[in-house]
């Protein structure tokens, strides 16, 4: 450990959580120089289909080994135009969907700078409107669309023209932004601009796991079509199947002006962003939004791969299938332990909520505990206090089941147990 103490910054974060030397992983299981972990973070939503899948490792190795272009500007390259036939066959026109994509630089932030800047450009208004308890990225334009005030705090002084309202959270406010969102919007003297853009997740991941209803989205697009305002999915870490169907908001059957795809696009963790357009939208001029590694060829065929690994695994069936699980063992095994605990999510993104507890400690606690059991799962949300379930969709079943059953345990010894009790948990904290 004493290396990346020494010299790496001190902006590292997950390894903190996560003290062991990774050297290995395979599927839904990362191995560190002490012993093998079950992945519940699975790369922040980067792995859907497990660490190192080997249908797209066999394609990228077959990749490499013709010498193909590794590197391409934004070249148009075999690898680019392979990945964007696959996705427009598999995705789009299944789907019905029409749209242009943006290849942009290679981590999700960057595609959505671009999509707030297209916004900007296309409407010629400057404000955007996101929500709080948003997380959009890290770079100025996303993070002045991010809620977290603590790593805002790097940006203070330029918030970029942007107001927040309250996200469909029953728990935390039954507040009707819906509503209040049309009084500003009617109101000439309501103090805030028309703006440009709407940002959302149809699922705050780091927000702290909060399930926007269908039909709110639903009356959100249809406020937007009113207003004319561009309506942004950020779909970063909850698109590629995460919810269910390939894109989260297929759910509400709503269409989004922009959408927004990252970590898990290339199927293998390559670096890679997009942004959808729909066609009228796209005035971009040539190299508007220019970068470097906008041609991850290696990403590109990952890319493609996954996309044929979905199909011939028919991922979306299997998805349902431990949803229902999830949602049956969390409800059943987990709240029980006690009434405080509340669970939320959809799909195979879950949190255990442990925030009605007043005690910062306990969420970091039980992933400590977990991760003495063997088993990787990250705290988000206000005061770090829900647990976050992300496995790779394609875990197996028993691995999941065996994790599950680490958190129970986890919970059960520090909730039930005089060796964990709330004066234990001060110490801790202490
Ligand atoms: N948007 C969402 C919803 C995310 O979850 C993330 C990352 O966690 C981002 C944007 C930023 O993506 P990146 O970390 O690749 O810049």
């Amino acid at each position: 450990m004493k290396v990346f103490e020494q010299y790496e910054s001190n902006a590292r974060s997950y390894c903190r959580s996560f003290p062991t030397v990774f050297n290995k992983a395979k599927k839904s299981i990362i191995y560190g120089s002490d012993r093998e972990y079950i992945d519940f973070l699975a790369g922040a939503g980067a792995l859907n289909y497990g660490h190192n899948n080997d249908y797209i490792k066999q394609k990228v190795i077959e990749y490499l080994d013709t010498d193909a272009i590794a590197h391409g500007l934004d070249f148009h390259t075999s690898a680019k135009e392979q990945f964007i036939t696959k996705f427009c066959n598999a995705i789009l026109t299944p789907k019905n969907l029409e749209y242009r994509l943006q290849f942009c630089g290679p981590t999700g932030t960057n595609a959505v700078e671009a999509a707030l800047k297209l916004a900007r450009k296309v409407t010629q208004r400057t404000g955007i409107f996101s929500f709080m308890g948003a997380f959009h990225g890290m770079t100025s334009g996303s993070l002045s669309v991010t809620g977290n005030k603590e790593i805002r705090a790097g940006i203070s002084g330029i918030a970029n023209d942007v107001t927040f309202m309250p996200y469909p959270d029953g728990k935390r406010t039954n507040f009707d932004t819906l509503a209040y969102l049309e009084s500003i919007l009617d109101d000439s003297h309501s103090g805030i601009a028309k703006p440009a853009a709407i940002i959302f997740e149809t699922v705050q991941a780091e927000g702290g796991i909060t399930v926007a209803p269908i039909k709110w989205m639903q009356e959100l697009r249809a406020l937007c079509d009113r207003h004319d305002i561009l309506l942004i999915c950020d779909d970063i870490q909850v698109g590629c199947g995460r919810t269910g169907s390939f894109f989260s908001f297929e759910r509400a059957g709503i269409v989004p002006d922009l959408v927004i795809l990252s970590k898990s696009i290339s199927g293998y963790g390559f670096p890679m962003s997009l942004l959808l357009i729909k066609p009228e939208l796209d005035i971009w001029k040539a190299g508007e939004h220019t970068g470097t590694f906008r041609g991850n060829q290696i990403a590109f065929v990952g890319a493609t791969a996954a996309l044929e690994y979905r199909e011939k695994t028919l991922l979306e069936k299997e998805v349902k299938l431990k949803e229902f699980f999830l949602k049956k063992f969390l409800n059943e095994k987990i709240k029980p332990i006690n009434d405080k605990i509340e669970i939320r999510g959809i799909g195979m993104i879950w949190g255990i909520d442990l925030g009605e507890f007043n005690n910062p400690e306990l969420a970091k606690k039980i992933s400590t505990l977990c991760f003495e059991r063997g088993l990787i799962i990250e705290r988000v949300g206000r005061g770090d206090n829900v647990l976050k379930i992300l496995p790779p969709l394609n875990i197996e079943m028993q691995i999941l089941q065996q994790g599950c059953s680490i958190i129970q345990e986890a919970l059960t010894d520090c909730l039930t147990t005089s060796i964990y009790n709330d004066y234990e948990l001060e110490k801790v904290s202490a």
